[in-house]
């Protein structure tokens, strides 16, 4: 089902977005060698709750935490455990927040002290493919000029894989609902954007080929091909010319620079 927020729902799910750029900011600060998926989830829990909201994640068709941990070539949907990062490893946090009945939703690839070269760049890529997504999350557009945005950036410019199995979503009082946003497509094909719709945007994008197979866990999405896979997202409302970003990277980004421990992802031109 497709829902189509007012505005002042739209505020409340910004509400829930910034609480969860709050908890990624947390991750942000804490995150090098040595610390493990188990503390910063912990620390993101704490956070939310002392905010009044509830993880969005934890206890969603029983996932067991309240951040969904990726690293390397794990694409999305890892379970938080007690391993020790290391230097150069890239790591997807997940996160989700409910407030007042409307979820956030925002994602973030953090790389730990020195990663390779050809990894940063994918970070960089797909990071970048995630604002040209968002370029086009205004009324009048289709769903399919989303996801071309991210395929011709990843897939025709740079020779990455953009994973076909995982898409963005419609979020609200649910936090998957309609429309499914994948990251390729057609453009100018699909169900049309108009004012009220608010959606996940989330690239996943690997460094080899898209296949990618469920881990024993239940949970854990990886490549095939073990190569690594990144994911950046963003909470988004169309607008009338120019998308309202929901949730908000600044504050993860703040931290960062602030982290040695942690490498700054630029945007490419
Ligand atoms: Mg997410
Ligand atoms: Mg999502």
């Amino acid at each position: 089902m497709i829902y189509y927020k007012n505005q002042v729902e739209i505020e409340k799910i910004r509400r829930s977005c910034l609480i969860v750029c709050e908890a990624l900011a947390k991750v942000a600060e804490m995150l090098a060698p040595g610390v493990t998926g188990l503390d910063i989830d912990q620390a993101a829990e704490d956070l939310i709750r002392s905010s009044g909201a509830k993880p969005g994640f934890k206890g969603y068709r029983g996932f067991p935490a309240t951040l969904c941990i990726s690293r390397n070539e794990c694409v999305v949907h890892g379970i938080p455990n007690n391993e020790p990062f290391v230097e150069g490893d890239i790591v997807s946090v997940d996160c989700g927040a409910l407030l007042d009945g409307y979820y956030g939703d925002a994602a973030y690839t953090f790389a730990i002290g020195d990663v390779a070269e050809e990894t940063l760049e994918l970070l960089r890529v797909t990071k970048t493919s995630l604002y040209k997504a968002i370029d086009q999350a205004v009324e009048g557009k289709r769903l399919g000029d989303i996801g071309s945005a991210v395929q011709d950036l990843c897939e025709k410019k740079y020779s990455y894989s953009v994973v076909r199995e995982l898409v963005g979503h419609g979020i609200g009082q649910n936090l998957h609902e309609g429309p499914e946003v994948p990251n390729y497509g057609k453009r100018g094909r699909g169900t049309k954007l108009t004012f009220g719709l608010v959606l996940a945007i989330e690239p996943m994008v690997n460094l080899g080929r898209k296949e990618v197979v469920q881990g024993q866990d239940g949970w854990t999405i990886r490549t095939k091909d073990f190569k690594p896979s990144a994911h950046y997202e963003h909470t988004v409302a169309i607008g009338l010319e120019k998308a309202d970003i929901l949730s908000d990277h600044s504050m993860l980004e703040e931290c960062i620079k602030n982290n040695p421990h942690v490498q700054e992802i630029s945007i490419k031109n």
